[in-house]
């Protein structure tokens, strides 16, 4: 079988694969010297255009429309760009055996790709319900959203399924967005989740308040506390019918199940060191095998500003841990300075008329302020996470509810601590830009009441 050898090779075509192609360009790249290898059809595109304007009714997303660079704001690297810079693009091709030692991977059919220096982007995959041995996970019209073949056939299941029902599992940000698109494309949208409200990973009850009454005022029934067991089929194989565990039966036509995802690091299971569930790198997202680096989903890298080691499963930290790998490779090679990648956690997501970003990190004490109605005509509100704070008071009486029989609750007084995190909802770009800011500084503050009477006014004037 054929084998082709490459300087560089970055296994995965996906987000992070086309900020370095990029950062390579810029730094400068023989013709012939780097080949990216995807499992995909097409070249990178911005995969959050996904679950977004790629499912609108009416002048949806296509590609070329979102390949990589717009979703920073650059330019489009459209397949002829690869040509032009003379970077292979091999398609449509899996790798499905990798040996980091001999520096050599294998595809499906049996290709051979020799590197001298390796970037692993293979980015995650979904978990799904049959993995949980779910009983009839497998009918016809159950889909789950990674790559663009993904998305194409729940299209066309919109298109077929015209003003049909349709069953969300799962309350992250891809069931909040999907349950979002299947709406506006007017199907009846339920949404079902164990969790007591929905984000939990990143959401308090007060921000999830503000958003699941959102849902609700859009006609989507929202199910919590309880999960998908079973699903039924028609005669052709079609999913009629979602069990849950508390006994109800829904009824559905489409269902869309987002439970999470684990990232892509079997193929080199054994092979490099593993930390957090992802492949252990160093702030020049290095592995411990020489010249093998891995960025974006995959990469447990130390984060700084946290002395931690993390792993982040968002498209900032893909394009930017990409970038800095290309620019680590290539100070090794003589060319250019690189510094320690310091990096602050950012995640947005975009439902309905809504958007919101979160900067930093999710730990202390939360601090809702602004306007969270959400009959509100523009909604504005977000919260602050306070660390390191003393308790300087408490008070404890029964249960808040007056008509237990043995009310008990209580609250703390906190005083001092620094703002660690930061989330708005309806933000403009300054005020985005100012709680990026907050997050990053960590400033002092003196109460909780202070910065939940100041609000928005607390990060701008920083
Ligand atoms: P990916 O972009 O997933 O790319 C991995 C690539 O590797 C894929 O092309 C895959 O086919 C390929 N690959 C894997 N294994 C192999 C193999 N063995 N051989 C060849 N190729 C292989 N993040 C946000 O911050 N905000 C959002 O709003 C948001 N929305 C999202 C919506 C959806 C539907 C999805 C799926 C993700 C979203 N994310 C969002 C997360 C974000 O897209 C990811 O964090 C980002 O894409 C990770 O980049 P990556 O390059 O590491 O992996």
């Amino acid at each position: 079988m054929a084998e082709k050898s490459f300087k560089y090779v970055i296994v995965g075509g996906g987000v992070a694969a086309g900020y370095a192609a990029r950062e390579f360009a810029k730094q400068g790249v023989k013709p012939g010297e780097l080949a990216i290898i995807s499992k995909e059809a097409v070249a990178p595109y911005e995969r959050p255009a996904l679950s977004k304007a790629y499912l609108f009714p009416e002048s949806p997303a296509r590609l070329p429309g979102f390949h990589v660079c717009v979703g920073s704001g650059g330019e489009r690297l459209l397949t002829e760009w690869y040509k032009e810079n003379g970077i292979e693009l091999i398609l449509s091709t899996e790798i499905v055996k990798a040996d980091l030692a001999g520096k050599t991977l294998i595809s499906a059919a049996g290709e051979s790709f020799k590197y001298q220096i390796l970037i692993i982007a293979t980015g995650s995959t979904v978990i799904r319900l049959a993995d949980f041995g779910v009983q009839g996970a497998d009918a016809k019209n159950i889909f789950y959203l990674r790559e663009i073949d993904d998305a194409d056939k729940l299209v066309e299941a919109i298109r077929a399924k015209k003003n049909g029902k349709a069953v969300i599992v799962g309350g992250g940000y891809i069931g909040l967005e999907l349950g979002a698109a299947l709406r506006i494309n007017n199907l009846e949208v339920s949404m079902v989740y164990p969790e007591p409200w929905c984000m939990p990973r990143l959401f308090t009850s007060g921000i999830a308040a503000f958003y699941e009454s959102y849902y609700a005022n859009k006609g989507i029934k929202i199910i919590k506390g309880t999960v998908a067991v079973g699903f039924s089929a028609n005669e052709k194989g079609e999913v009629t019918e979602v069990k849950l565990k508390d006994g109800t039966v829904l009824e559905a036509d489409i269902v869309v199940v987002g439970v999470g995802g684990r990232p892509l690091t079997t193929l080199f299971k054994g092979q490099v060191e593993e930390e957090k569930g992802g492949i252990k790198t160093d702030a020049f997202f290095k592995t411990s095998v020489p010249n093998v680096y891995a960025v974006g989903d995959v990469a447990t890298f130390p984060l700084k500003l946290y002395n931690e080691l993390r792993r982040v499963e968002h498209v900032d930290h893909s394009r930017k841990s990409a970038e800095q790998a290309v620019k680590a490779i290539k100070a090794s090679e003589g060319v250019g300075p690189v510094e320690e990648y310091d990096y602050l956690p950012y995640f947005y997501s975009r439902a309905f008329d809504l958007s919101w970003q979160f900067y930093g990190d999710n730990v202390g004490e939360p601090v809702l302020f602004g306007d969270n109605n959400p009959a509100s005509a523009k909604p504005k509100f977000g919260s602050y996470w306070i660390k390191d704070g003393k308790v300087v008071g408490a008070f404890l009486e029964g249960d808040n509810n007056p008509a237990s029989a043995k009310p008990k609750f209580g609250s703390y007084w906190i005083k001092d601590g620094k703002v660690v995190g930061a989330f708005l909802e309806g933000g403009n770009p300054d005020e985005n830009k100012a709680i990026a800011k907050v997050a990053r500084i960590q400033p002092p503050v003196e109460s909780l009441d202070q910065v939940k009477n100041e609000g928005l006014a607390f990060a701008s004037k920083i």
